[in-house]
Order: C-alpha cells, then sequence, then structure tokens
C-alpha cells in the first residue's frame, strides 16, 4: 500500500502563524508549478487501488483542477483526504465516497464554519481549535494515539511526497529529490526509512483513511 501526499498548491487565503508551509505560502520566489495534467499523469502511473492520497497545499480548494484529480483518485478505487479551510468546498464534495474532509477553522468566524459543515459527510473530520495546532515549518507533525486516532500502526510500505513545484521526495523531513513528477522525470526505487512506521505522516493518514469503513 502507498501513501501519497501531495501539496497542490502553495496559494492560500489565509495567514496562519503556526502554518508548515509558511517559508512557500504566496511566495513569489516558489509559484507553483504542477497542473491537474501533471498530477493526473503521476497518479495514473502509480496509484493503485486502496491506496490513500492526501491533497494539501497551501488551500488545496484554491488548485485548478481539483475535481479532475479527485475523479481521477475516485476511478481508481483510491482514498482521499483532502485537507481544507473550507474556502471552495462546495455540494460537489457529496460526489466523492471514499474522500474525508478535514476542515480545519483557522481564524474563521462561526458562521462560516457552520456553513461549512453543512457540506460535510459523516466521516469528514472539524478541527475547530487551531490553539491544538503547535507546528511550525521546523517541526515535524506529533502522533497521538487519541479517540480520533486509535491505531499506533500502519499498512504503507511505500511513500511519495510531491510539492507544488512538482518536485518529489520520500517524505517532508527527507531532503533528497527523487526528480520530478512533470514529465514524469524520477526515479522510482524503493525508499527505506527506519521510522517509517513510526511516522506521524502515515500514522495520521492511516488512521484518516478508517474512518470511512467506521
Ligand atoms: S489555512 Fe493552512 S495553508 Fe493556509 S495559512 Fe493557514 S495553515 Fe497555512
Amino acid at each position: 500500500m502507498t501513501y501519497y501526499l501531495i501539496s497542490l498548491t502553495n496559494r492560500c487565503n489565509k495567514s496562519c502563524d503556526y502554518c508548515v508551509v509558511k517559508r512557500w505560502r504566496n511566495n513569489p520566489d516558489y509559484p507553483d508549478r504542477i497542473t491537474a495534467e501533471d498530477v493526473i499523469a503521476f497518479l495514473g502511473k502509480e496509484l493503485k487501488e486502496n491506496d490513500i492520497v492526501e491533497l494539501t497545499g497551501g488551500e488545496p480548494t484554491l488548485f485548478e483542477g481539483l475535481t479532475d484529480v479527485l475523479d481521477c483518485i475516485h476511478g481508481k478505487n483510491a482514498k482521499t483526504i483532502l485537507r481544507t479551510n473550507g474556502l471552495r468546498l462546495g455540494e460537489w464534495r457529496k460526489k466523492y465516497g471514499s474522500m474525508i474532509v478535514i476542515l480545519a477553522k483557522h481564524d474563521s468566524g462561526a458562521e462560516y464554519m457552520n456553513e461549512r459543515k453543512k457540506l460535510l459527510s459523516s466521516c469528514d473530520l472539524v478541527e475547530d481549535d487551531p490553539s491544538k495546532i503547535i507546528s511550525s515549518d521546523s517541526a515535524k507533525p506529533d502522533f497521538k494515539v487519541d479517540e480520533a486516532s486509535p491505531a499506533n500502526w500502519h499498512k504503507i510500505d511505500r511513500t511519495f511526497f510531491v510539492t507544488a513545484d512538482g518536485n518529489l521526495r520520500f517524505m517532508p523531513c527527507s531532503e533528497r529529490s527523487w526528480g520530478n513528477i512533470i514529465g514524469l522525470r524520477y526515479e522510482r526505487e524503493q525508499h527505506l526509512c527506519f521510522e517509517m512506521h513510526k511516522c506521524p505522516y502515515m500514522l495520521g493518514a492511516w488512521n484518516l483513511a478508517a474512518r470511512l469503513s467506521a
């Protein structure tokens, strides 16, 4: 099973202090380069049934062609995790039964959140306490076993991390580039990491994907 973490865009309509992509966010030195066609070509080559694809940013609903990417994942019977502040979340969410939306409040007001919650499905998750977010652009996420994330193991044995410029790495903690998904110019070797089964990104994704069958 493979886990894909894809940062579709560096653009965002918000400017949270704790943002993990603060350095790249809305920064003209780091423009978006991947298109929906690039992502679909990459996933078309690599994605298998039951794999997990986490789409993030920036704000992923600002990515042109987001629903084309979702259609591609849906067509492969893989699972999607979409992390959003809800900007362009719409009725279209209900079309994707194999998707979990993580709706984060950030500095949005109660009225905005109540409207966005009407668009969610039962498996979706609302993160409405920004004070619990402790990440910074130098910190790795923590993984805590709790009611929302009960499993402390996962079955993921391969990962890809793609940034908005198409650069492909093992995970955000890895500096080594495997190439670029634009034009499918990358190495495809199995990358081993001795801490993989404790990796907070993959544990988080595994627990989120479990919400689909709960
Ligand atoms: S909404 Fe997300 S991507 Fe945008 S600034 Fe806040 S933490 Fe960063």
